[in-house]
């Protein structure tokens, strides 16, 4: 799509810019914007980049600068429009162009060749078809339409005739174009189907930043990419970094409405085609096959390597390339007749479980885990599967001694998919879950409604240690330095019992320490001096109060002046905060109430740690004095006055604070058309105040007014 010498163009204009940044001027954005747009799809459609990232978001601001003084001329394809920031809590459904069927299956090559059987009885061909083979990646469906070459609306799968409008979050993956050259072929309006998915490696990055949270973990990818494509915020999508591969074009038309496919005449005529116009193609893995049997040496090649590829692929699918056979095979109502999927196995291995041990973590849930004989299992020897909770344990019916039968879902996490019981003999034995804690031998507890067992112990040598391992950690107080390991050496030396004891750190005695060197000594010491300046928002959410996450602490932060007024909070002024339920609530008000706490964090502060909300970090207050102040306010239904957006903005600028659930803490709904069950909700509630449109825009001008 970029010939040799426009990319050496744009490489050097780049660097110019670069030396220069303050000299670009307003002229100088289109040739910003296209050399930005090159290197985004050097980086994220080739694999490619040949910018540092540095530089690349260097140039990223000079746009963004340019742009902010000159806002007029901000176009919608500007690569600073990819994350949006509408919030919108409902996903409006929109119609596909042309319905998104599913394929049928086949698992060998006698399937394959029965479909190339049926194929040549629906269209009478008589010489040899040729087939285009794609993998089939196991992410989410999405259907993008292009109209005037912009990108005007993306949308998910859904009943394969309706999806949900997902616009902003699509918006936000870099490797689909926000616009794209259709008008040179002459197609006005086009829809193009893709998949959604996420790196294998990211997937698991994601994984080990939910377990350290304590956040479910996601089955496999497609869950994460599917999850990711319905965030409410567009932000929270782009950080599940999904990227989206196109497979077909479904549907085009000319200025005038005609029919525009005719223009290809073949499916892998029109891969070519959306591969140059910016589209990511995963050409290594296609092959346009004579005959069916290069078709079947294809796909075995492609099981073979499966591991090898950085995304999920659970099959390939196999396309009759000639667009007219393919117009004769016709569809039935489910799948086309021209196309077939060949489904790779499932990854499965089975294995016998020879013990289970119970880890502690740090709020002193008991997490069981398998310990079997280790398999290979997709490359990787697997020897530890979490078993999760008890509740697991007995709907699987799981023994030690038993055959288990161990799956690798997304090539990342095992999973115990079932046990054998039928191949159980007179060894095998129930799985005994302890009555005390296996770190301090505390009689467990068992919460109403929550599946893991808790050693209440808040001394518990195991928690301290995990806790620890919690407050030094990168969202939290980010010591650098201070790992697992070093944490539990100089908890085993009595020097850490709690986080006070970081900031009293005998150096002296550290240094004469096995590996530890002069300067790695001098770099904890940095690190932890540097993690006295936090703000509140970080030590609040290293103490590991039960269910306390990270968004939550940053809200606490905003609305205190130091981090001790929490001792005076109450359930009601807590749960007012959006987010907070009245079991976090519970949680962090007992955590208050308990003395060594609040002496602890009086300790933390003598020792230099920083306990006031600082200015620079608190959020805007909402004006006092506005018609609709100490109101909470939520929209839903369709505005036909103003966007979603606007109308949150115009609220807050009223004194509102927008919150997005119905609840018994919710003052007044603005609905629009076609409100549906939150406005149900809200009227059932009773205490709700319910307006129009305009009764809102009504009374936020009586305010300008008066
Ligand atoms: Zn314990």
């Amino acid at each position: 799509m970029y010939d040799a010498s426009t990319q050496k163009e744009f490489i050097q204009r780049g660097k110019v810019f670069l030396q220069h940044p303050e000299k670009v001027s307003s002229d100088q954005l289109p040739i910003l914007r296209k050399l930005l747009r090159f290197h985004e799809w050097k980086y994220y459609v080739k694999d490619n980049p040949v910018i540092s990232d540095f530089e690349y978001d260097m140039l990223f601001k000079i746009l963004e600068r340019i742009e902010a003084a000159h806002p007029d001329l901000i176009t919608p394809d500007s690569p600073t429009q990819r994350v949006g920031s509408d919030l919108s809590s409902d996903f409006p459904t929109v119609s596909h162009l042309s319905p998104m069927l599913s394929l049928e299956n086949s698992y060998n090559a006698d399937d394959l060749k029965d479909f190339e059987k049926q194929v040549r009885k629906l269209t009478g061909e008589e010489n040899p078809i040729t087939y285009v083979v794609e993998p089939k990646f196991d992410g989410s469906s999405v259907a993008l339409i292009y109209e005037n070459n912009y990108l005007v609306r993306g949308a998910t799968r859904g009943n394969g005739l309706q999806g949900d409008d997902i616009t902003p979050n699509i918006k936000t993956m870099p490797t689909v174009p926000l616009s794209a050259d259709f008008s040179a072929r002459g197609i006005h309006k086009v829809e193009l189907r893709g998949e959604a998915l996420i790196r294998k490696d990211y997937f698991e990055a994601i994984n080990e930043q939910r377990a350290k949270e304590e956040l479910p973990l996601f089955a496999n990818p497609r869950n994460a990419a599917a999850g990711g494509l319905r965030m409410k915020d567009p932000k929270e999508a782009a950080q599940r970094k999904l990227d989206t591969f196109i497979y077909q074009l479904t549907y085009a038309e000319d200025a005038e409405g005609r029919d525009a496919t005719q223009k290809f005449s073949t499916h892998s005529e029109m891969l070519q085609y959306l591969s140059e116009i910016g589209f990511l193609i995963p050409n290594d893995l296609i092959k346009v096959c004579k005959n069916i049997s290069e078709v079947i040496d294809f796909c075995q090649e492609a099981e073979r390597n499966r591991e090898q590829y950085p995304y999920e692929i659970d099959g390939m699918v196999v396309k009759v390339n000639r667009l007219d056979l393919q117009q004769k095979c016709g569809l039935t109502a489910h799948h086309p007749r021209w196309a077939i999927a060949y489904k790779f196995k499932a990854k499965q291995e089975t294995s016998i479980l020879e013990d289970v041990v119970f880890q502690v973590g740090k709020v002193g849930a008991i997490t069981p885990v398998a310990k079997i004989k280790p398999i290979e299992l997709a490359g990787v020897t697997v020897s530890s599967v979490s078993l999760h909770n008890e509740e697991f344990i007995r709907s699987k019916d799981i023994r030690i001694g038993d055959h288990l039968v161990v799956e690798r879902a997304g090539d990342v996490i095992p999973y115990i998919v079932k046990s054998l019981p039928e191949l159980r003999d007179n060894s095998v034995r129930p799985i005994v879950f302890p009555e005390l804690c296996p770190s301090c031998q505390t009689p467990l507890v068992k919460e109403e409604d929550m599946a893991a067992w808790r050693c209440p112990n808040y001394h518990c040598p195991e928690q301290v240690i995990q806790r620890m391992i919690h407050f030094v950690s990168k969202n939290a107080m980010n010591i650098d330095g201070m790992g697992e390991s070093q944490i539990r050496k100089f908890h085993d030396l009595g020097w850490l019992n709690n986080f006070d004891d970081i900031y009293r750190l005998p150096f002296d005695e550290i240094q004469k320490l096995d590996g530890f060197g002069q300067r790695s000594v001098e770099n904890l010491k940095k690190a932890i001096e540097m993690s006295k300046n936090n703000p509140i928002h970080r030590l609040l959410y290293g103490l590991s109060i039960h269910h306390l996450g990270r968004k939550a602490s940053k809200l606490i932060a905003g609305q205190i002046k130091h981090l001790l007024d929490l001792k005076d909070w109450e359930m009601e002024r807590l749960t007012a905060i959006n987010e907070i339920g009245p079991i976090l609530a519970g949680n962090i008000i007992a955590f208050f109430k308990i003395p060594e706490n609040v002496s602890l964090l009086q300790s933390l502060e003598a020792l230099g740690v920083n306990l006031n909300q600082k200015e620079e970090d608190r959020p805007k207050a909402l004006p006092t004095d506005g018609p609709l102040s100490g109101k909470t306010i939520l929209f839903t239904g369709k505005l036909v006055q103003m966007n979603r957006k606007e109308a949150q903005d115009l609220a807050e600028k009223a004194g509102a604070k927008n919150i997005s659930a119905v609840s018994k803490n919710l003052n007044i709904l603005v609905a629009g058309e076609k409100a549906g069950s939150k406005l149900k909700k809200a009227k059932a509630l009773g205490t709700v105040d319910i307006l129009s449109e305009q009764e809102f825009l009504d009374l936020v001008n009586g305010m300008a007014n008066g």
